[in-house]
């Protein structure tokens, strides 16, 4: 038997905007992210004479054109080793990236990214005399161009973390070809699901981004990795994957969200979590299969996207224009879930868009939940996503909330909620 809810219309009472609970001042947060060096640390300091070796044992680096021969700004009589400034550059990006922690495991290794690497390759050379970097010759070596690194500095151009990361990020990329193979669709790769070269330079740039403790560098330059790794989304992958699927962080403030309502109805066992975000045009409430009223949910037929994100400003002013503007743009459709949620209690992932049904003998679900996609703040440490919930036990109502989450060090903690609709138990109606 298949299960599936889509034709369900939900009786609802329309009640405007709640504010259901103001949760503000979430004290006794716990730091448990190691304390990290910061990213200008790397650019600033020498590496020592211990860390040089460390690297030179793990990777055979091979300078064989050095743009910057006859500068000198690490020496061995200051605890280094004599580097000049492409050599400490090439030193410096390794170091960092030995001592990177991300709060998330990378999408393509168990390890992190420094043992990846050495897992994946022995060496790194340096070359004039080649078009562009690629992987390998010798077979374990990956060829970087000199002017990667080599460029002199000039007054505009300054040292700086950002040239560092987008070394590693090419490190990555062309190490990933000695594991991963090669481009799958001319110079791009077919999709970022692959985990291919390209995926995973993108994943790696936007775990800086993202994963990264939150004073590790400054949000000046958080974005601009970010942006980087947005722009190789939109250009590198022949189906273009990145502006049709929810991105992975989006799940993390789903899921403390839906957990945080779990928690409260308290007697959850078992939920259904849509295989579809639920989005603001009306007609999107047929993919999947929550109908509220005359729309959807988010907002009532007669409402504007605009207007109603208006009213959970008002409601919870917390939530800034940067935020509603990015909401905007994640719910101007539905989009497939990929992922499943990090809940406290087991789910299926079912949908009109699946056509999956619940496996036999399962436990029913007593709730099923509708994610939207999340809108953040430009900072991305504040976020907004709605989610409606449908009771199917018989027991508890129906509603949709918008939620409004903020992030300290790793966690987002849930801090406002705004219930747009609600609707009584199916065996009170
Ligand atoms: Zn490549």
């Amino acid at each position: 038997m298949t299960w599936r809810c889509s034709a369900a219309t939900i009786a609802i009472f329309l009640m405007g905007v709640v504010v259901v609970r103001s949760l503000t001042g979430a004290a006794g947060q716990t730091r448990n992210v190691a304390v990290q060096r910061d990213a200008n640390s790397f650019v600033r300091d020498c590496p020592t004479a211990a860390d040089i070796a460390a690297i030179k044992r793990d990777l055979r680096l091979s300078f064989e054109s050095d743009p910057t021969r006859g500068t000198q700004v690490c020496s061995a009589a200051a605890g280094s080793a004599d580097l000049t400034l492409m050599q400490a550059r090439a030193y410096r990006s390794l170091v960092a990236m030995r001592d990177l922690s991300f709060d998330a495991p990378l999408p393509w290794t168990k390890d992190s990214v420094y043992r990846w690497l050495v897992k994946a390759i022995g060496g790194i050379r340096f070359r004039a005399n080649i078009e562009t970097s690629f992987c390998c010759d010798p077979p374990n070596t990956i060829n970087v161009r000199d002017t990667v690194l080599g460029r002199l500095p000039t007054a505009a151009a300054t040292e700086n973390f950002g040239q560092l990361e987008g070394f590693m990020g090419l490190v990555v990329h062309e190490a990933r070809h000695r594991d991963g193979g090669p481009h799958t669709c001319g110079n791009r790769d077919t999709s970022i699901k692959q985990l291919g070269s390209w995926a995973v330079q993108y994943h790696f740039h936007l775990w800086i981004a993202n994963h990264t403790a939150p004073d590790f560098m400054p949000t000046v330059m958080r974005d601009d990795i970010r942006r980087q790794a947005v722009r190789l989304c939109q250009e590198q992958f022949c189906e273009d994957r990145c502006r049709d699927s929810v991105e992975e962080t989006e799940y993390r403030v789903m899921s403390v969200a839906a957990t945080h309502v779990i928690r409260e109805l308290g007697s959850v066992r078992m939920v259904a979590v849509s295989d579809r975000t639920v989005a603001f045009p009306c007609e999107s409430a047929a993919e999947t299969g929550l109908v509220v009223g005359d729309c959807n949910g988010m907002r009532t037929a007669r409402q504007s996207p605009e207007q109603a994100l208006t009213a959970i400003r008002k409601s919870m002013p917390a939530v800034g224009e940067d935020m509603t503007a990015s909401f905007l743009i994640g719910a101007s459709k539905s989009f497939s879930m990929e992922s499943r949620l990090d809940l406290p209690v087991p789910q299926t992932v079912w949908g009109p868009g699946s056509d999956r049904g619940l496996p036999q003998g399962a436990l029913p679900p007593d709730l099923a939940i509708y994610p939207s996609r999340v809108g953040y703040n430009q900072g991305h440490d504040a976020a907004l996503v709605y989610l409606g919930v449908r009771d199917l036990s018989g027991k508890s109502k129906s509603f949709g909330e918008y939620i409004f989450l903020t992030k300290t060090n790793i966690q987002w903690t849930v801090k406002g909620r705004a219930r747009v609709w609600e609707a009584l138990p199916a065996t009170q109606r």
